[in-house]
């Protein structure tokens, strides 16, 4: 039986179990997906740990995920968003390893082919577009980076605006800024990610005001819980295309399953076991 799982304080509440479940029942697989709380000090330690026992593949979340860089040999995507939220085992414990190889687990960040494959799955097309990513913490950075890689022009908007222009200045093209002309670069935009956690705590917090959502646009709001926030429900009465967090949240998951277990995941069924949870 291949072991998978989480690591995270706290993960009491993942989904992560069901929908990667669903996916192992529908294809058959002999795998089970189990959670992990190490002390926050405790993340290196952990992935070590996991190595030793044999454990084929170990998702990441807050706080650990720039922890383990430290643990893997980092993907080029994830070192340049510089945080690892997929952990592959596999290789090292494959057969004989070539001479120069890197023996430690591989580390992904599967958030930015979340980004991209949920805009996919809803027909946006990224290539060409003008995208404002509001937020600049870890979703943000995958966020920007992702659409960049796509081909979309990224303008980055954050409440610490010194955020925004730091990131802004790793993702080629992008510019970075604070809030003040948030409203006008969504009226002129083509896609809009909500990164920040507005809208979670607070189900009546929006990050952009309806005056500037159009029809025009496509809008991802990483938050997932609920899942309709009310940036979404806005956006929907302006006419816009909505991606609820989601989606997001399925694809990155997806984009793990199949690194792991070199399958194409079986989307619907892990999609509804996620969204059954989050009823
Ligand atoms: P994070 O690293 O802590 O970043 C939080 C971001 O939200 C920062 O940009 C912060 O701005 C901003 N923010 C917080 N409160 C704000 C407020 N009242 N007004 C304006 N901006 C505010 O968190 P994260 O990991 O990026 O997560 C952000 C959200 O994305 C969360 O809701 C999380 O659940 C969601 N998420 C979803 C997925 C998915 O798969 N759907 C994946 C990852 C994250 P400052 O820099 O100014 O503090």
């Amino acid at each position: 039986m291949d072991v998978y799982g989480l690591i995270g304080n706290p993960v009491g509440h993942s989904l992560s179990p069901p929908m990667h479940e669903a996916g192992y029942e529908a294809l058959g697989l002999d795998a089970r997906y189990v959670t992990f709380e190490p002390h926050r000090d405790g993340a290196v330690a952990a992935v070590e740990g996991a190595a030793a026992l044999g454990v084929s593949g170990l998702n990441v979340t807050i706080p650990f995920k720039r922890d383990v860089l430290d643990a893997v040999a980092v993907d080029p995507l994830a070192e340049r968003i510089g945080a690892v939220n997929t952990i592959d085992f596999g290789p090292v414990f494959g057969d004989a390893l070539d001479d120069g190889d890197d023996p430690r687990p591989r580390g992904y960040n599967t958030d930015a082919a979340g980004v991209v494959r949920a805009f996919a799955r809803h027909d946006v097309a990224l290539e060409g577009t003008d995208a404002v990513v509001v937020g600049a913490g870890g979703a943000g950075r995958a966020a920007a980076f992702a659409l960049a890689d796509a081909g979309a022009t990224v303008h980055v908007a954050n409440r610490t605006a010194e955020r925004a222009t730091g990131l802004a200045a790793d993702v080629p093209g992008a510019t970075g800024g604070g809030l003040d002309d948030l409203g006008a670069r969504v009226a002129a935009a083509d896609v809009l990610v909500n990164a920040t956690s507005v809208g979670m705590d607070d189900p009546e917090a929006t990050p952009v005001p309806a005056a500037h959502l159009h029809a025009d646009l496509a809008v991802l709001d990483a938050v997932y819980s609920p899942i309709e926030t009310r940036l979404l429900r806005e956006a929907a009465a302006a006419g816009a295309t909505t991606v609820d967090g989601a989606w997001m949240l399925l694809f990155q998951g997806v984009e793990a399953f199949e690194i792991w277990t070199g399958e194409d995941a079986p989307v619907d069924e892990m999609n509804e076991a996620l969204r059954a949870g989050l009823k």
